[in-house]
């Protein structure tokens, strides 16, 4: 394969606040697969930059007493810990308020202005427009610091461009008796002078229907933007194009870049729409990388081999597919290669995001209570695909993935075999394996290609399933040659060797297949069997490893009950509270915390009250056995349920449903003893019927602590004994 030469980015955050979970996913997406093309010995350069323009920061600023720049120099300063606490190799990290940025930007826009009429002419115009100003404030106001009665439904206090009670959208000029969100003034229309981008010249129209849909775009994002093509039908009769032309500038005064050459005559210059030099603040965080390393901007980008990739939420796909690819086309620049749209992030199906829940899944919060970064990176991979759809964090589902896949299929390889090379073997491995062991070898490098196929499409979910599953067949190995009871007997010493030293080339080659998704744990796979994870072309067997250290540790209801647990409500204003990973103070005022926590504040175990006294005899009236799993198995069309064959000592099975499906793997339960409900009226369920109901304990808030624990009795029990 021939080297790919990638420039690689991810939406450029709005620098009016902190990471949240959502850009969290789309850098770990990005980083995935920037990791990945590494592997493969590409060259890749991956940007980021914060969008730092704009009316809200500028106001959010003046409100804060400080300078814009200072602003946003204050949330820059607070982006690291979040980058490197996730694992987020960006090359570069720059700013639109750089001075490459503003240079770019006006160079483009010049280059837009003065095409040359033998080239059809400027697609720059300038039209008198009329918009809302705030006489006390002295500017000219944004849409979003308009407000009013809606002029469709009179519900009061309604933004400028659009109704939050009845959803209808309209001009600021539409609102009844608006008023500045500013300053309270009566806002006057003023007549202004702005610039546009013709947007809708037929040069744009033509270049931007082929360019949306020769393949750079997901099929089902190249479908939506198609439509916004089509001729249109206005209620008075009359059509219109699609695409209208687009305002590019913004009055003074405004955090912003000045458009060359409007500060004519005295008149304060205009300044871009900050929509105008965001998406060039991914060339601009490129430039400045460029510069650091001494290579030439110009020259690298007129490589023609030069792929650009963008990684970008669906919110944003108008800019990134009809202004941006417009405005490169015709200020003969670079077009992108890939624009890569994802859905959005939901936390346990929203309902975290509620006020009573906290404030979703905070990062910061994640790492500060000791969290693994790379269960996130992992769980997240498992639910992402090339697709533009929405995926939802589940902690119940979360904790499952990673304690029963990760660690329970993948970590455990390598911690089942190297105890044994080390203590008998002196960390050595044998050259040649056990005919098995040398098939399931050769199938799991035989992966290598569909694996990377996956990784090279965004298809990480698909990926981790085709991973998970070598794990299956080398846990199956295991299960089938058990190391440990070679190990009795030393005649069976060469086995031992052998099918430990399979054990241990299998797990490293799973752990270079999941380098992109785990590139600390990859790290130190790499120092323990010492074989390069960094290359995925590397299939050099292991010869020796290094003593076991533990590699990861599964992830406990208690972190994810800190994690989701609402701030702290408190009289005490000195208390911290919003990030805080204690456990809720409980004060005497009970009614101000969340119902999830009132059953913990008035002292109920397990989150619900002991229930109302019964007699022995009531108790006698329930027939409790000891039960010996004997089979045990899942269930298809349900990830609750699991499939149980229990022996009660009547001299035939029964069959019994469970919802423990996230907790236990069916080949971990069988052989086990339990407790089971023995006269339990039969059930006839959807999936068969269940002849009684296996004993386990739970939260009565499985949200607020997710877990289901099977009981066990302890040794002496056997099958068939009442329990009294
Ligand atoms: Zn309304």
């Amino acid at each position: 394969m021939s080297q790919r030469q990638l420039f690689v980015t991810t939406a450029l955050p709005y620098a009016n606040g902190n990471f949240h979970i959502g850009h969290i996913m789309e850098y770990i997406q990005a980083d995935i697969w920037v990791r990945y093309q590494r592997m493969q010995g590409h060259q890749v350069d991956f940007v980021g930059a914060d969008d730092t323009h704009g009316a809200p920061i500028m106001i959010a600023a003046e409100k804060a007493g400080i300078t814009p720049q200072q602003f946003v120099a204050n949330i820059a300063a607070g982006r690291k810990p979040y980058l490197d606490g996730f694992h987020i190799a960006f090359d570069n990290w720059h700013s639109t308020d750089a001075p490459e940025n503003h240079e770019l930007a006006r160079q483009i826009y010049r280059d837009l202005r003065d095409i040359p009429a033998s080239q059809g002419g400027s697609l720059i115009e300038r039209r008198t427009i009329e918009q809302f100003f705030d006489p006390e404030k002295n500017m000219f106001l944004p849409d979003r610091f308009i407000k009013g009665e809606c002029p469709k439904c009179h519900a009061q206090d309604q933004y400028g461009d659009n109704c939050e009670v009845c959803g209808a959208v309209y001009a600021p000029t539409d609102l009844i008796n608006p008023f500045s969100a500013l300053s309270g003034a009566k806002p006057e229309l003023k007549s202004s002078e702005h610039f546009f981008f013709k947007l809708s010249d037929p040069r744009c129209v033509a270049f931007l229907q082929n360019w949306t849909q020769d393949g750079k775009l997901q099929p089902e994002v190249a479908n939506k933007v198609k439509e916004w093509f089509s001729v249109r039908s206005n209620p008075d009769g009359t059509t219109s194009e699609g695409l209208g032309d687009w305002d590019i500038s913004r009055d003074a005064p405004y955090f912003g870049i000045e458009i060359p050459d409007t500060a004519i005559d005295g008149a304060p210059a205009k300044y871009f729409y900050v929509w105008l030099d965001a998406p060039v603040g991914y060339l601009a965080s490129l430039k400045n990388l460029l510069d650091q390393r001494g290579v030439n901007y110009e020259a690298y980008m007129a490589n023609p081999n030069l792929e650009q990739v963008h990684f970008i939420g669906k919110d944003i796909v108008t800019f990134h597919t009809l202004f941006w690819p417009a405005m490169l086309h015709f200020s003969g620049r670079k077009t992108p290669d890939q624009v890569n749209v994802h859905g959005f992030l939901t936390v346990n199906n929203g309902e975290k995001m509620s006020k009573s829940r906290g404030t979703g899944l905070d990062p910061l919060k994640y790492l500060s209570l000791g969290m693994n970064p790379e269960w996130l990176r992992y769980y997240l991979a498992t639910k992402l695909s090339a697709r533009n759809e929405d995926i939802d964090f589940n902690a119940e589902d979360f904790m499952a993935r990673v304690n029963s896949d990760l660690i329970g299929k993948f970590v455990n390889i390598a911690s089942r075999a190297a105890g044994f090379l080390t203590k008998r073997f002196d960390g050595k491995l044998t050259p040649t394996f056990d005919a098995q062991g040398a098939a399931l070898l050769s199938e799991i490098h035989a992966a290598k290609d569909s694996i990377a196929h996956a990784y090279d499409a965004r298809e990480y979910g698909k990926a981790a399933r085709e991973i998970m599953l070598l794990a299956d067949k080398v846990n199956s190995y295991v299960d089938q040659h058990k190391p440990w009871d070679l190990a009795k007997d030393s005649a069976n010493n060469l086995a031992l060797h052998q099918v430990c030293s399979v054990l241990i080339n299998a797990f490293a080659a799973l752990s270079r297949y999941l380098a992109p998704i785990l590139p600390s744990l990859a790290q130190a796979v790499e120092a323990f069997v010492g074989t390069r994870m960094n290359d995925w072309t590397h299939t050099g067997p292991v010869t020796q490893i290094h003593p076991y250290q533990h590699l990861m540790q599964r992830v406990t209801p208690e972190q994810l009950d800190a994690l989701f647990e609402p701030p702290v409500i408190t009289e005490d204003k000195s208390v911290p509270g919003g990030g805080s990973s204690t456990a809720p103070t409980l004060g005497t005022d009970v009614s101000s915390l969340p119902p999830e926590g009132a059953g913990l504040a008035l002292g109920r175990p397990g989150g619900e009250s002991i229930a109302p006294t019964i007699s022995i005899d009531d108790f006698a009236k329930i027939d409790l056995r000891i039960a010996q799993i004997v089979n045990c198995e899942a269930v298809e069309g349900s990830v609750k349920l699991l499939r149980l064959t229990l022996d009660v000592g009547e001299g035939k099975t029964r069959n019994v449903f469970s919802g423990i499906a996230s907790m236990y793997k069916p080949e971990d339960l069988v052989g086990k003893l339990t407790v089971m409900v023995a006269n339990l009226a039969p059930r006839k369920m959807k999936f068969g019927v269940s002849e009684g109901m296996v004993l386990a304990a739970s939260h009565a808030d499985e949200k607020a602590e997710p877990g289901i624990y099977v009981l066990q009795p302890w040794p002496g029990a056997k099958p068939g004994m009442r329990i009294h």
